[in-house]
């Protein structure tokens, strides 16, 4: 097996990483963590959405009929891991490109696709995704948010829960239930719904790190026309299959850890603790050398996942074995460093005696919930048990 990049996706790489030096905001390089808090923060990740959109950098491995540059899947992952790697604010069109878009691409009438992926690469509209319930999550199939059809409209009732960006975005990703005699998983339809929609409230939930990232989002005779369906009705479980394919084979995001681990050696050389360096205790060493190690194993997990897309195949347990170990090695890495930090590792960014701009305070409780986000250990455990050793569904 060949790791290297070919000379024109070297080339590419250099060309993300000299436009990034033109174009990461002044305020955010170095300092996004002490920033998070500050709700003009959203604002940046704007800005920089409609930077990237005047290079057709939004979605690039999009066709370019639908707005991107039909970049190749290992540009896509030279791309992802620059952003990742030079921490740059992309936050603002995670679902749209990474989810909600390639799902309508799969199975959206021209229709759709005419309507919302122009928005999404123009970086004009933000997506957000309404899967998960009260109770609903690892058991998505039960959900019980209804959508009954009425005339050519549907009508939906119910509430979802933990829907990141709800609080700014223009249109959700939805799944609600349209057969209730039918399986659980047969009665389900997937919906394009407009956040403006009368009948839809967003009530905010503050998270461990006191971020409003999450919500909840409440649906009271909430009416969309019919052709908010995609694809048909009651297929709406599969079409959310590929939704979460594509949500969990996030490729090119290991490099961010990568980059803090650059950052921890370089703080234990330059900071000493009775009169040694840091970086000379033996119980240091060891705990970067395995940061390391992991780190490498992290993109290496990436590299198949790409790979065997850009083969034109579409990854399924492998995106689940680069998701349970990337999410779980970062948090690793958050405690190995503040382990290395000591007390001082627990300060907020705010804090004058904080190390590195207060980053491994934050990647420790940001990463606790990346861990769950996106499908639990357990059901990625399951997902590689059953369709990966072919074992039997307990
Ligand atoms: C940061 C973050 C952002 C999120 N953003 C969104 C979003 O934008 N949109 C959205 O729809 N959802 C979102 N979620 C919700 C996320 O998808 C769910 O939290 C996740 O699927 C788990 O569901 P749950 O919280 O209901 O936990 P539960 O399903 O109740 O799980 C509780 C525990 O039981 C275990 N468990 C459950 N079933 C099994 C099983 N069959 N076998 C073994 N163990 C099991 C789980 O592993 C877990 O430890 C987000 C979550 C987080 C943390």
């Amino acid at each position: 097996m060949d790791f290297r990049f070919t000379p024109e996706e070297e080339a590419f790489r250099q060309e993300v990483r000299d436009w990034l030096k033109d174009n990461l905001p002044e305020s955010w390089v170095g300092d996004r963590f002490s920033r998070e808090r500050d709700p003009q923060t959203w604002n940046v990740y704007r800005e920089f959405a409609g930077r990237l959109a005047t290079k057709n950098w939004v979605a690039p491995a999009w066709p370019v009929q639908y707005g991107g540059l039909g970049l190749s899947v290992m540009q896509q992952l030279i791309f992802n891991e620059e952003m990742s790697y030079h921490q740059a604010p992309i936050g603002y069109s995670t679902i749209g490109v990474g989810w909600a878009g390639p799902t309508v691409i799969v199975y959206g009438t021209e229709e759709q696709k005419r309507k919302h992926l122009g928005g999404i690469t123009s970086a004009e509209t933000m997506w957000c995704q309404g899967f998960s319930e009260p109770g609903a999550g690892s058991d998505l199939a039960s959900l019980k948010t209804r959508a009954v059809r009425d005339g050519d409209d549907y009508v939906i009732n119910g509430q979802k829960i933990w829907t990141s960006g709800a609080h700014y975005a223009d249109w959700m990703i939805l799944l609600a239930r349209t057969d209730t005699e039918a399986p659980k998983h047969k009665g389900i339809s997937y919906f394009l719904v407009d956040m403006k929609t009368p009948g839809i409230t967003v009530r905010p939930l503050i998270d461990m790190m006191d971020n409003h990232g999450f919500n909840e989002v409440f649906f009271e005779n909430a009416r969309v026309s019919r052709d908010s369906l995609l694809g048909e009705e009651n297929r709406g479980w599969y079409m959310a299959t590929t939704t979460l394919d594509f949500e969990r084979s996030s490729i090119g995001g290991a490099v961010g850890a990568r980059r803090l681990l650059e950052d921890l050696v370089a703080y234990a050389r330059e900071t000493r603790l009775n009169g040694e360096r840091l970086v000379d205790e033996v119980r240091v060493r060891t705990r970067l050398a395995d940061a390391a190690v992991d780190a490498e194993m992290g993109e290496l997990l990436s590299y198949r996942v790409a790979s065997l897309q850009s083969r034109g195949l579409v990854p399924n347990y492998e995106s689940s074995i680069a998701k349970l170990f990337n999410t779980d090695m970062q948090l690793r890495l958050a405690i190995a460093g503040l382990e290395i930090m000591g007390l001082y590792g627990q300060l907020t960014p705010e804090s004058r005696w904080v190390p590195l701009k207060g980053r491994l305070e934050r990647q420790y409780l940001w990463q606790t919930g990346m861990v769950v986000g996106g499908g639990t250990p357990e059901i990625q455990k399951n997902i590689i048990a059953m369709r990966g050793l072919g074992m039997p569904r307990q």
